[in-house]
């Protein structure tokens, strides 16, 4: 029989793992006056020459280069690696599915933090592979010598994501080199690094140099939230290429766009400009934690573009109560609420409305 919460399936015989799995939730649109504070999105519109970087990749009777060499070649460049040693995916995400694929099938386990990236538990459901959970410390933060307990005989994969989503939190560097050392060499370490640009705590790991001296590291970064290019996905994995071969086999062919590509080249040429926006929604952020901390929260030290609002059993009110204010947010029942740094207008309203929110706990 199938799952009780298996849509109607017209008799076809679906993967009963794939009838249960619900799709990929993206928040609600915000009122015309309101904002969306929901996937941790840049705010700024798109330079004028980024855009028009894009028009003019306007050959798309054509297929795009299946490699995207340009952009590798130009972030092998950045990072002192060779153009093999830097794989292009449709936005991260899709390098975080080709990884678990390369690595983990049926009877194979994957260890991560939860709560961590929303996609990473369907990802490893699709491959069908067994996820394995390991619980944030109190602080919200990776417990990575569980982690490196929780790794068995069958364990492929461990995700490692600093900053944490939705939790904000950093891995200390000195705590990811004491636990590569306990990871066997044979198991790969995707560290996700989603959120690098807005990191500022010098205590934060950061997963470049570690690469050459680690054959079993991958690093994960994206153009979609420092660079604003969520729209056009596309994000990058650096390690070994025997790894990135291996991601590259099972990736959808000739998914990364040409006008993507070209987006992202464009936004290494104008960096300055880009990382300027960056140290503005940094200091936002600052700012918003601050008052946070002023406000009487135990929220913890944000590290990338959004906020954990820690609201317990009270999340599903209390994002309610700021949707009502025009904050379009994400919650995560019963543990918190993510905001997003959005617009500098936001920053007041969202001050506000915690201030309330946080009086109205117990
Ligand atoms: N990793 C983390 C930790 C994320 O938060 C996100 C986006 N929410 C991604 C990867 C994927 O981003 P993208 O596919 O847009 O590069």
């Amino acid at each position: 029989t199938p799952p009780s919460n298996a849509a109607p399936s017209a008799g076809i015989r679906l993967r009963p793992e794939i009838a249960a799995l619900p799709a990929y939730r993206q928040g609600r649109a915000a009122a015309p006056d309101g904002f969306k504070l929901s996937s941790n999105e840049n705010p700024y519109d798109p330079l004028p020459g980024v855009a028009e970087a894009v028009a003019a990749a306007s050959d798309f009777n054509r297929y795009p280069d299946a490699s995207a060499l340009a952009l590798r070649e130009k972030l092998a460049e950045r990072f002192g690696r060779t153009a093999d040693e830097v794989h292009i995916g449709a936005g991260s995400v899709a390098l975080v599915a080709q990884l678990i694929l390369a690595t983990s099938g049926p009877g194979d386990e994957v260890v991560y933090s939860w709560r961590s990236f929303e996609a990473y538990p369907g990802l490893v459901t699709v491959a069908g592979a067994t996820s394995v959970q390991v619980p944030n410390r109190a602080d919200h933060s990776h417990d990575l010598v569980a982690m490196a307990a929780a790794v068995t005989d069958a364990t492929r994969l461990v995700i490692v994501c600093s900053p944490n989503n939705p939790t904000g939190t950093i891995v200390a560097a000195e705590e990811f080199s004491a636990f590569l050392a306990d990871i066997p060499e044979d198991v790969l370490v995707v560290l996700d690094e989603a959120y690098a640009e807005f990191v500022t705590e010098p205590r934060a790991v950061d997963g470049v140099p570690l690469l050459a001296r680690h054959q079993n590291l991958v690093v994960l970064r994206t153009f979609s939230k420092a660079y604003g290019l969520a729209g056009l996905r596309v994000g990058y994995a650096l390690g070994p290429v025997a790894v990135l071969d291996a991601a590259r086999a099972t990736a959808i062919p000739l998914s990364v766009t040409g006008q993507a590509s070209a987006a992202a080249i464009a936004s290494l040429d104008a960096e300055d400009e880009l990382l300027e926006r960056v140290r503005h929604i940094i200091a936002r952020r600052d700012a918003v934690y601050a008052g946070l901390l002023e406000q009487g929260w135990d929220a913890p030290k944000p590290s990338g573009n959004f906020i954990w609002l820690p609201t317990g059993e009270h999340t599903t009110a209390a994002a309610e109560r700021l949707f009502e204010a025009g904050l379009v947010v994400r919650a995560f029942a019963p543990e918190g609420i993510r905001v997003s740094i959005g617009e500098e207008e936001s920053v007041e309203k969202l001050l506000q409305i915690s201030e309330e929110i946080v009086r109205s706990l117990p």
